[in-house]
């Protein structure tokens, strides 16, 4: 009798470990166990979401004419971990050998390298063929070049898929990357439709009724909980977006306008990393899109970029580099995250609407978690360890392998430039041009110093003089350092000293900071 294990994170009815055995001669386990739901101090909307379409996947299974062996978490005889679950199974149903698909990421990984010596019964772990690059193939690429660059890893994805390619195996429309017409600041009067929503079905009420009882501390709020929990209702949640969001995607990708919470952006990455979406049928269906006439090749093309690009990429990077890679502080940042991170209580407007709408949803889209919390994260020198918890927990499509290398790596450089080749540091003036945030703020974002002053300005400005040595000679801040240097010595120690004044008062607000 086979066991087969399906992690919380492969939903998906063909997986590799479910192809390796049969429906007649196996038991599917599926355990919701406490070490799962506490590594991080995950939202509430993320837990709800997780264990509820874990529930729906193990009816679905039970459709296919799986058996399958459902522990719930209060079961009173539950061990709460992993390995304990996959012992008792084990006892429990005489199993002869174990089944897994690999773990996407490390710390599961290990926990199942040590299941054969746990249960003195042979395991056998399938490679995920739901990435479309193996880690072979990643470390193929990267270990035969000096450097390395996003944008040639997803040439050569897109040749590996054929995506967007002609006859001759060139891109469509005569270049690889369209990104420079796809930032678009916003305007409140566009058309902007929403994500479609679904309400909970009893089973999902369920689950809300348990984390409420059980995790009623932890960040978040639940009314609004709308994602879907099942296949179906993910692929619904794909057509729409193909339908009404593609076509302008890219125009507007790098824009935020206050309460738009998700412009054209998917929000699909929640149901692709569970597994309920296909990553490569998701990029031909909007690849499609393309060829029919429907969305223009910008949108087209940024979007199947995020995809077979970023979302290849750094998984590969955390692959290479892992377990060493979550201790990276290049930059030596050391200071606590502030407190107002994890309940979005902020004068500084941009701040207060990111993470407020993140408390209320469990999402943000990239470049607000990129050039806002991200950013001013860096600006402020916050230890990158912590940034990365904060990110690990709060986002409903948070897990450590698409996570750390996304917060680590590219908004807190602190792998070194390992994942971007130049820090997304930013002052006011970005954030002023992509959003209407500052409108609505109590600070300007044209001053650098005094009362009323940005504080991503001073905290920008001394963030890369404080950075000289390792900047200064990056071709994409030169410029910068001469701005910098043309500024005169009187406004240059105003800036620094505001800069100082604002670094202060943040070690106040995170000393404040209650145990959890
Ligand atoms: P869209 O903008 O619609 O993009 C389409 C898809 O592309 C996404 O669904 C996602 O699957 C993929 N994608 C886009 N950008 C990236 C990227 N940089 N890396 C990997 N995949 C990408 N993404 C996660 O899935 N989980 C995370 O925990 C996560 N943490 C992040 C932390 C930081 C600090 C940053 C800057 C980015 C992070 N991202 C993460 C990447 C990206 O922000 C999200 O994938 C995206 O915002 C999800 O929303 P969406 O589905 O609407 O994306
Ligand atoms: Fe953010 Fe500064 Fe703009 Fe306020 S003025 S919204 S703090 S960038």
């Amino acid at each position: 009798m086979d066991l087969v294990v399906i992690l919380g994170d492969q939903l998906t009815p063909d997986i590799a470990a479910l192809r390796a055995s049969n429906a007649a001669s196996a038991i599917v386990l599926m355990a919701e166990v406490g070490t799962e739901t506490t590594y991080a101090w995950h939202h509430k909307q993320k837990l709800v979401l997780v264990l509820s379409a874990m529930r729906h996947f193990a009816d679905e299974l039970r459709g296919l004419g799986w058996t399958v062996d459902y522990v719930e978490l209060t079961d009173p005889d539950n061990s709460q971990s992993l390995d304990g679950e996959v012992a008792r199974a084990a006892r429990r149903h005489g199993a002869t050998r174990i089944l897994a698909t690999e773990a996407a990421e490390w710390r599961v990984r290990e926990l199942q390298r040590g299941w054969s010596a746990h249960t003195g019964l042979p395991v056998d772990i399938a490679q995920d063929d739901r990435f479309i690059a193996s880690h072979a193939m990643f470390d193929t690429w990267a270990d035969g070049r000096r450097e390395w660059t996003m944008e040639f890893f997803y040439r050569e994805m897109r040749r590996q898929t054929g995506l967007l390619l002609d006859g001759g195996g060139q891109p469509l429309g005569g270049r690889w990357n369209f990104d420079s017409e796809n930032r678009k600041p916003a305007r409140p009067d566009l058309f902007m439709p929403k994500p479609l929503s679904f309400a909970p079905d009893a089973r999902t009420q369920g689950v809300i009724d348990l984390v409420n009882a059980r995790f009623a501390d932890n960040p978040g709020r639940l009314e609004r909980f709308g994602y879907a929990v099942t296949r179906r209702d993910a692929e619904q949640a794909q057509a729409h977006f193909l339908s009404a969001m593609l076509p302008r995607f890219g125009d507007y990708q790098d824009a935020m306008l206050t309460g738009a919470e998700t412009l054209y952006h998917s929000v699909l990455s929640p149901y692709i990393n569970l597994g309920l979406l296909d990553p490569l049928a998701l990029c031909r269906a909007a690849e499609a899109e393309y060829l029919s006439g429907a969305a223009p090749l910008n949108s087209v093309e940024g979007f199947i970029r995020q995809i077979i690009g970023w979302r290849e990429y750094v998984r590969g990077v955390y692959w290479h580099e892992m377990p060493g890679y979550r201790d990276r502080n290049a930059l030596e940042a050391r200071r606590d995250l502030p407190w107002f991170y994890w309940d979005g209580q902020t004068d500084m407007n941009c701040l207060r609407q990111t993470i407020g709408q993140t408390l209320e949803t469990a999402y943000a889209h990239h470049i607000q978690r990129l050039m806002i919390t991200g950013n001013f994260a860096m600006l402020a020198g916050i230890d990158p360890f912590q940034v990365h918890e904060w990110y690990l927990a709060i986002y409903i499509d948070a897990f450590e392998w698409v996570e750390l290398p996304n917060t680590l790596g590219m908004s807190q450089f602190g792998d070194g430039g390992l994942l971007g080749s130049k820090p997304y540091a930013a002052s006011a003036n970005y954030i002023s041009g992509m959003s209407d945030y500052c409108q609505g703020c109590r600070f300007n974002p044209r001053q650098r110093h005094g009362a009323d002053a940005c504080p991503f300005n001073a905290l920008y400005w001394d963030f890369l003089v404080r950075n000289r040595d390792r900047f200064s000679a990056n071709p994409r801040l030169k410029r910068s350092y001469m701005v910098w240097d043309r500024f005169d010595p009187d406004e240059q120690a105003a800036t620094r000293a505001h800069a100082a004044g604002v670094l202060l008062a943040l070690e106040a607000v995170a000393a404040r900071r209650p145990d959890r």
